[in-house]
């Protein structure tokens, strides 16, 4: 699938290589990683945090959303293997983990829904990642339209209550706990509304993890007053 799409993505390294001499054993290695990045699987070659940054920039100006996906899935993987064998701490690699993450949940939330919802979504527990060759998953806005609903304008975690906005609304923005990348199911059980200081703190705070638990914790919570109460 690459082999078709990816005249973009080579043409850049090809300026690259020409722009800045860049040998091309670091371009055939480029191509080995992107095509792993393309994949969603593990990449073992070395890349530098700007190359990083550049290529999923790149992959998901020309895959789009779903190309960024699997691209971010495969850096998810890329740095607990490149942690193994070198003392580097990745921390400029977890950055742009962190920012596309963020980035590939805002192409979710700009979809817009036209059926107002009164009933608990199905959602999709398996989204379905091989449809024709390339991995995609199926995002369900319904499912960001209920929990923003089922929040009633409040942070689901802390309560607070968010700013109103021009339709009179208030906001919440909606957080997939367990992420898209690492397969996270796109289902009311893993999305839950957060302010917009806990959103950022689940994805850039320095105790995530811990957070993480805890909002799922909080959603189990949640989910078993809507069942019981619907
Ligand atoms: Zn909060
Ligand atoms: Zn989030």
């Amino acid at each position: 699938m690459y082999a078709k799409n990816n005249q973009g993505i080579t043409a850049e390294i090809d300026r690259l290589h020409k722009n800045t001499g860049v040998k091309r054993s670091t371009a055939s290695n480029y191509i080995y990683n992107l095509r792993q990045m393309l994949r969603g699987e593990l990449y073992q070659r070395a890349m530098s945090v700007e190359a990083t940054d550049d290529f999923l920039a790149w992959i998901h100006r020309d895959y789009g959303a779903d190309g960024l996906k699997s691209a971010v899935s495969a850096l998810e993987k890329h740095i607990p293997y490149f942690k193994k064998s070198s003392p580097s701490p990745m921390t400029g690699h977890v950055a742009i983990l962190k920012k596309y993450e963020v980035s590939l949940e805002a192409n979710i939330e700009n979809e817009t829904a036209v059926i107002d919802l009164l009933e608990r979504p199905a959602g999709n527990s398996a989204p379905d990642r091989a449809e024709k060759i390339s991995f995609f998953i199926r995002r369900d806005p319904e499912i960001r339209k209920f929990v923003v609903k089922r929040s009633n304008g409040r942070c689901e975690f802390c309560g607070c209550e968010g700013f109103v906005l021009p339709d009179g609304s208030k906001y919440v923005e909606a957080h997939h706990v367990i992420t898209l990348a690492k397969a996270g199911a796109d289902t009311v059980d893993n999305v839950i509304a957060l302010c917009a200081n806990h959103h950022r703190e689940a994805h850039f705070g320095a105790d995530a993890s811990k957070l993480e638990a805890a909002l799922l914790d909080r959603l189990a919570e949640i989910n078993k007053q809507s069942r019981s109460t619907a």
